[in-house]
């Protein structure tokens, strides 16, 4: 059992909780892996704990839940891609099965390090992983929360993805789940991970949403629409995207659709109705030239109830793993769009990157929120910086004057996993070395290479 820890005269605790209470000089205590109790410094006083953090200074908030985050292959070959060359799906489909085992633990380990140093708690990597048994030293030693799953498709697709029959994309999935499902006390969650409706037959997804229902867990998949998926999907199937995945049973309360843009008011009616949920990468869309003012559907998706959780999706589209900086562009980018600063409040978007991101991935009942009985998932921002000052509204300071550098302290599951800025299970100088030569390594092997930049070099 971790050591009892007690956060004491926290300066505010947003909680999260059914009356979104932030407690001003608040306390959060936590034993045995769980907050055990919250509420103002004044009524914990007698609480006695083998760990007390002065938190006068800190703003204490949940752990953030990253919901799309490839981190596998990206890291050694960040920024690589210059802005004009469109989409880098074929590249980086490459690039990742290039990767050895070696190669991608030390990218993963990278990118973990960037994710917890930045709040993240808990992240799902959406079946890029080649390599688990590789990374799990990486999971374990992080003490981060990881969903996991075997990436597979079985129809011809463009892009170099990993591609099987539906019998043996069917048969992996089922020895995934089996193998790492609940690992590291449950820190290890494993999901039904198709990558596509595009690029995985109905049997396919049929197959796989019932695996996921009969082992309990989820299933995500990639998903938009938008007038040329819309024209591709009624050529194929004689309907609409997310109509054609609810008339083959794929939508549901345990699957996750990633991305989502251009959705029509119906499609939206299906995923409403079938209480599926979303993660959407708003960085990524805005990086990407997606379009939100015309396919962004964020608002709509909330006044219909959905549960939208955000992720920063890789480290060559979004590139930074900030999901600090991903509240901010959900908070903004809609109120650009819609010409209308109502739009995706500082506190939906806090919403989205916790507790909504957590119900979103079907863990909401133990993680997303600041509540005695949920796991001590918690992140502690330093308020003494330039960018927290004047201090007012802790939720407005940090969704929009702030980003993932005041993360002073993360907590996880009860365990100090940052401290002080400082993480303490692997040495970030040598790292950065390593993955800097696989980087190299990896371009020469693939020959995926660019002009390093615009402007000379010297
Ligand atoms: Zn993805």
């Amino acid at each position: 059992m971790p050591p009892s820890l007690l956060i004491d005269h926290a300066r505010f605790v947003i909680t999260l909780d059914p009356e979104r209470r932030i407690i001003r000089d608040g306390a959060v205590l936590v034993e045995d892996r769980r907050i055990s109790r919250v509420g103002r410094a004044a009524d914990l006083a007698g609480a006695r704990a083998d760990r007390v953090i002065d938190g006068r200074h800190l703003v204490v908030t949940p752990g953030f839940m990253n919901g799309h985050m490839h981190i596998s292959y990206a890291h050694p070959v960040r920024g690589i891609f210059p802005d004009d060359l469109g989409s880098p799906l074929g590249p980086v489909f490459t690039l990742q099965g290039a990767m050895t085992e070696e190669e991608e633990y030390h990218a993963s380990l990278l990118g973990i390090v960037e994710l917890v140093k930045n709040g993240t708690t808990c992240f799902v990597d959406p079946g890029s992983t080649k390599f688990p048994d590789a990374c799990l030293q990486a999971y374990e030693d992080s003490g981060v929360r990881v969903i996991l799953g075997e990436g597979v498709t079985d129809t011809a697709s463009p892009l170099p993805l990993p591609r099987y029959t539906a019998e043996e994309a069917i048969a992996k999935t089922a020895a995934f789940l089996r193998a790492w499902h609940g690992r590291l006390d449950g820190r290890i969650r494993a999901w039904a991970m198709p990558f596509s409706h595009e690029t995985c037959s109905a049997g396919l997804l049929r197959g796989l949403r019932r695996l996921a229902d009969e082992h309990g867990t989820c299933l995500t998949l990639h998903h938009g629409s938008g007038p040329a998926a819309r024209a591709e999907a009624i050529k194929r199937y004689g309907l609409g995207p997310t109509e054609y995945l609810e008339s083959i049973g794929l939508l549901g309360d345990n699957v996750v659709l990633a991305h989502v843009l251009g959705l029509e008011a119906g499609e939206m009616d299906c995923l409403a109705r079938t209480g599926t949920a979303v993660v959407m990468c708003p960085v990524t869309a805005a990086k990407g030239g997606r379009g939100i003012p015309v396919h962004g559907r964020l608002p709509e998706l909330l006044a219909r109830g959905v549960r939208v959780g955000l992720g920063c999706d890789s480290p060559n589209n979004s590139n930074h793993l900030d999901m600090v900086r991903a509240m901010n562009m959900a908070a903004i980018q809609y109120k650009d769009a819609r010409q209308d600063m109502g739009q995706i409040p500082a506190e939906t978007a806090l919403e989205l990157a916790t507790l909504t991101g957590a119900r979103a991935l079907g863990v909401g009942d133990a993680l997303g929120s600041i509540e005695p009985g949920k796991q001590a998932d918690l992140v502690l921002f330093d308020t003494r910086r330039p960018e927290w000052q004047a201090l007012w509204n802790p939720v407005n300071t940090l969704v929009y004057n702030a980003d993932g550098r005041s993360v002073h302290t993360v907590i996880i599951g009860g365990r100090v996993v940052v401290e002080g800025y400082r993480q303490s299970f692997v040495d970030e100088a040598k790292l950065y070395d390593r993955v800097q030569e696989i980087g190299e390594r990896l371009q020469a092997r693939t020959g995926i290479t660019f002009p390093r930049s615009r402007w000379p070099i010297v």
